[in-house]
């Protein structure tokens, strides 16, 4: 095969969670236009995915569920399958961050975010890697980590330990699913903007701080993800297991 077909993702089928905004939403239209049928879940519509999808011919079908219990796990994966017949890359992008000084932190901030961010990304990845080996040919799942899978972060500590229990979650998949072809990678973007910094960016001091962190100097956007998205649930990226890559304009490079 030419290595560009490898890249090609026609007659894959993938699932993206938190697919109706952000870069859940970039990465949604850039695996539809390498060419797979894209599932987007998300607990409201997915209105604006599936135009930007269908513009260019792109086939798009939503799922509404709150990811925020396993409890709509099985449902997300047979209505999946009942769209398109099969299952072959999982985005699990869906998250929320909860900005609290670690004093004051509570317990439910606490749960809802290390539920949607950590334990459902478990059990979403699980009963997928149970489909893909029922399918006989293995498949793909990208989790998408942090820089607070790298750093401490402020005012953020559920979402760093969520981010970082990503990272080993990620290289703990890889090794029990690569016998199965199933390669488990992770993106870790950098500072982007969507909702989640929009509370940074309105914030001029913590802006300036980090734009002048940044060796690109700019904020990174849902476009940034798409390459490299496309990359891991390709062919082209057979033979690359556990690894997190970092989409950050070099802040890590610092
Ligand atoms: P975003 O615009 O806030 O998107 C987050 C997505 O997750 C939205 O679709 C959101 O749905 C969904 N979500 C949150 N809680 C959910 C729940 N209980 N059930 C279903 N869906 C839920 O921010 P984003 O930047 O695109 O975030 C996407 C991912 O990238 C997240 O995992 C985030 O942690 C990660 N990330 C972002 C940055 C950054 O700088 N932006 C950096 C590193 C990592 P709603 O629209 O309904 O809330």
């Amino acid at each position: 095969m030419m290595i560009l077909d490898m890249f090609n993702l026609k007659g894959k089928v993938a699932v993206v969670t938190g697919a109706n905004t952000g870069l859940g939403q970039g990465m949604a239209v850039a695996l539809g236009q390498a060419g797979a049928k894209v599932v987007g879940v998300a607990r409201r519509s997915c209105e604006d995915t599936k135009k930007k999808i269908e513009e260019f011919g792109g086939e798009f079908t939503e799922v509404i569920a709150d990811l925020s219990t396993t409890e709509p796990v099985q449902r997300i994966l047979d209505e999946a399958l009942a769209a398109y017949g099969r299952v072959d890359i999982l985005v699990n992008n869906a998250g929320l961050i909860k900005r609290i000084d670690a004093i004051e932190y509570d317990e439910e901030s606490w749960d809802q975010v290390v539920s949607v961010n950590q334990k459902v990304v478990f059990f979403l990845s699980q009963a997928f890697a149970k489909q893909y080996v029922k399918q006989g040919q293995g498949g793909k799942i990208i989790n998408v980590a942090s820089m607070l899978s790298y750093q401490g972060g402020i005012r953020v500590p559920a979402y760093t330990a969520s981010k970082s229990a990503i990272l080993g979650l990620t290289r703990a998949l890889a090794n029990e699913w690569a016998k199965y072809n199933i390669n488990v990678n992770g993106i870790a973007p950098g500072y982007m903007a969507t909702n989640n910094t929009a509370q940074l960016r309105n914030d001029e001091d913590r802006s300036e701080e980090i734009l002048g962190r940044i060796p690109a100097g700019r904020w990174g956007t849902p476009e940034d993800m798409q390459g490299t998205v496309v990359w891991l649930a390709s062919a082209a990226s057979d033979y690359v297991n556990g690894f997190t890559i970092a989409v950050d304009g070099g802040w890590l490079a610092r």
